[in-house]
């Protein structure tokens, strides 16, 4: 006889949403699997390369849709490997949006004030700090130095990176091999081993079903280690409560793909899709200017010159976070390291007489890539994204060995998206071209079209069962044990980057799913503790034998 797995607790996903979800759950008494696609590497398994089958291609995936590409994670501890780990808090205004619905799109039960006791415990436990500016790499510094000359403020922002343990060596994207960034794999993932909970790498989830005792039957198939096109066998897990936190471009697919099995899904999963309102701009800055009007001079007798040595974004300018401003016309802007690839190739030229993403003019643009800086905008967009039909595995139709696929999000940007990309756009150009310092000019949308590392809103919660797929307790409507706690359940795009406040959501989610557990059978408690104390990197080798086995 075929006896099925049986668990109280099934995570899917081990990024931020899934990471709290199995932490508290499991410090509260249940027995918590968490199913996680990509593979678990260890701090001295993140390499300094991007050939194929290092670290890099590895735990990174690139899904493009139609009209705009996800970039994410794909690991054991999801994108807090992979992040750049800044970490705002959304501003007030944020939760009051309207958006084109006309109506607030957060529940009324969530406003700042409410999620800012949320916001500092996820600061405690991961743990955040505020940089300060003598540990600011030079970009950040030349970031400051441009918007100080054009008469605007910009700050450090605050990180989860510990500065001391940091080599700027910018290789964040292929994780951090010195255990600098405070990623998931070193608080609340160790901590939820700790209390017995169980993480599977290289198992995908495909859908769900119901069983007759209103408990769901999670299906999964195992992914091969080396190519990730290939799935071997497949496997069932009964659950109590299924958390779902495959991230804002897997979530909605999921769900729609147990729609035949679980009965008809809300109208909102797998719309209302947000990237965060996203765009970059590259700047190309002439040395010379940059040592006459801002008078920067490195020791080396070089002005500038340094846009590799660093750690993600660490300077930010927040003058356009002000809630007086009309909608759509509020964003912030970050300087920001894209490492070679991507970013190289789809930076234009500014200003180019002939093609601007190649070309000889393009050639003698990364000549002198030492001299870019890179800002990128969070802005409002309007929740335009919508998926298709769902691919027959995964959530996307993996086109590579690893990172590369194609996924069925359709998203044409509205009026009200380009306003905020437009006026970014200006700001930056503002900003930067002031007095001949540099000149810039955005990324190639239209080749790719937009692209988000910040997926968003796909799944969210909300008062009206029209336009939100969860209850303000993250509950599938109609669905009762399923929760939703990763980036999908966030409403809209933030103005800011949004781990913090997808973490300081699910951490708020929590007594209530303990709630609905307990309801259910299971004999957990909802404890409050924090995965404070626990530093350590974690592996592989800190599972159980059994849970090893793929
Ligand atoms: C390059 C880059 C830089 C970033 N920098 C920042 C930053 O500085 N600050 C910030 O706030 N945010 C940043 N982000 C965004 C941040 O990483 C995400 O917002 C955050 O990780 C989302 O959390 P999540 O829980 O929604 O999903 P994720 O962290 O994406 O976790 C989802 C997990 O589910 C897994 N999964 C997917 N499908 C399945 C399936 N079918 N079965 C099992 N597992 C599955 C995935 O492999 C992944 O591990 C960055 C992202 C990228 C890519």
């Amino acid at each position: 006889m075929n006896t099925i797995e049986s668990t109280d607790v099934l995570v899917i996903g081990s990024g931020f949403g899934g990471a709290i979800a199995a932490y508290h759950l499991a410090a509260g008494g249940a027995k918590v699997v968490v199913l996680e696609r990509g593979p678990w590497l260890r701090a001295d398994e993140f390499d300094h390369d991007f050939e194929l089958g290092k670290s890099y291609t590895r735990i990174f995936d690139f899904v493009v849709g139609d009209g705009m590409s996800i970039l994410g994670g794909n690991c054991v501890g999801g994108g807090s490997v992979v992040y750049f780990a800044t970490m705002p808090r959304a501003p007030r205004f944020v939760f009051e949006r309207r958006g084109s619905i006309g109506r607030r799109m957060w529940p009324a039960s969530i406003d700042r004030d409410v999620l800012d006791p949320w916001y500092d415990r996820v600061s405690d436990a991961l743990p955040i700090t505020q940089q300060s500016w003598d540990r600011v790499p030079y970009a950040g510094g030349l970031w400051a130095a441009a918007c100080d000359h054009a008469g605007r403020t910009a700050n450090p922002a605050p990180s989860a990176i510990d500065l001391d343990l940091c080599t700027n060596c910018n290789w964040m994207m292929a994780g951090c091999r010195f255990d600098a960034k405070r990623s998931l794999l070193l608080n609340y993932l160790p901590a939820a081993l700790s209390h017995g909970a169980e993480i599977r790498p290289l198992h995908e989830v495909q859908h769900l079903t119901r069983n007759a005792d209103g408990s769901y039957r999670v299906h999964y198939r195992h992914v091969d280690d080396d190519d990730y096109r290939i799935l071997h066998g497949a496997g069932e897990i009964d659950a109590k409560i299924v958390v779902v936190a495959a991230g804002a471009g897997a979530t909605p697919v999921i769900l729609q793909r147990s729609e035949p099995h679980l009965g008809t899904m809300p109208r909102a999963v797998g719309r209302y899709f947000s990237g965060n309102g996203e765009r970059l701009n590259t700047a190309i800055y002439d040395e010379d200017r940059v040592r006459d009007v801002l008078g920067l001079q490195r020791s080396d007798g070089k002005a500038y010159s340094a846009y590799q040595i660093g750690r993600g974004p660490t300077v930010a300018s927040w003058d356009r976070l002000d809630g007086s401003l009309p909608e759509y016309e509020r964003f912030s802007l970050e300087q920001l390291y894209f490492p070679p690839g991507l970013g190289t190739i789809l930076a234009q030229v500014p200003g180019a007489t002939g093609p601007s993403w190649f070309g000889v003019e393009k050639k003698e643009m990364l000549r002198r890539w030492q001299s870019w800086l890179t800002i990128f905008t969070m802005s409002e967009d309007d929740n335009e994204g919508v998926f298709g039909p769902p691919p027959e595995t995964g959530n996307a139709h993996r086109l590579s060995q690893q990172m590369l696929g194609v996924g069925p999000l359709r998203y044409e940007p509205t009026a009200n998206t380009w306003r905020g990309w437009r006026a970014s756009d200006a700001e930056v150009k503002d900003i930067l071209e002031r007095d001949g310092l540099a000149r810039v000019a955005p990324w190639t949308n239209d080749l790719v079209g937009a692209y988000t590392v910040h997926p968003l809103a796909s799944c969210r919660i909300g008062d009206d069962p029209a336009t939100s797929a969860l209850d303000d307790r993250h509950e599938l409507r109609d669905h009762p044990g399923i929760f939703v706690t990763d980036g999908s359940a966030v409403p809209a795009a933030l103005t800011v980057n949004p781990a913090l406040t997808i973490a300081a959501l699910a951490e708020r989610a929590m007594p209530g799913i303990v709630a609905a557990a307990r309801a259910r059978g299971v004999a957990v408690a909802y404890t409050g503790g924090l995965p404070t104390g626990v530093r350590a990197g974690v592996g592989p080798g800190a599972m159980p034998a059994a849970a090893a086995k793929v």
